[in-house]
């Protein structure tokens, strides 16, 4: 029998992968799971995992891990965010709140999965633009039915 056989994966050990890809150097990884670092590049890449920790990127302004950031320093949820505070207060006919700016916290030592990152910032500009639309179309109505 040779020791150098590659050790079937079971469902715990690739939950447990899954869980921390992208989220820790592939070494502590391989250490975490007493694998190879090539074994388990191997598996992430046969499970479509990418385990590029510069993958994720932390927004200062949400505090929270996500995809990337624009020249401006936003994500894209908090550029839709502003968006929709932005069409808010028109609706309003008021001023813009004033962008208080929060101490943001530390990023957290572990990052999540980039697919977590994906999902929750994805779910997160389709809040704010639910919030665009919604006020878009309550000023549009304001202006319609507002004669004077
Ligand atoms: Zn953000």
């Amino acid at each position: 029998m040779s020791g150098r056989e590659q050790k079937h994966w079971t469902d715990d050990e690739v939950d447990a992968l899954l869980e921390m890809a992208g989220g820790m150097p592939v070494a502590s990884i391989a250490a975490e799971l007493g694998r190879t670092v090539c074994s388990v590049q191997i598996k992430a890449s046969r499970l479509g995992v990418s385990l590029d920790m510069s993958a994720a990127v932390w927004c200062p302004s949400c505090s929270t891990w996500r995809t990337g950031l624009d020249s401006n320093g936003r994500c894209p949820a908090c550029r839709m965010r502003s968006l929709a505070d932005a069409m808010e207060a028109r609706w309003r006919n008021e001023t813009p709140p004033d962008a208080v700016s929060q101490p943001a916290p530390a990023p957290v030592a572990k990052r999540p999965p980039l697919a977590v990152v994906r999902a929750e910032e994805a779910a997160a500009v389709e809040r704010h633009r639910a919030r665009y639309n919604a006020a878009k179309m309550r000023l549009s109505r304001a202006r319609r039915s507002g004669g004077d």
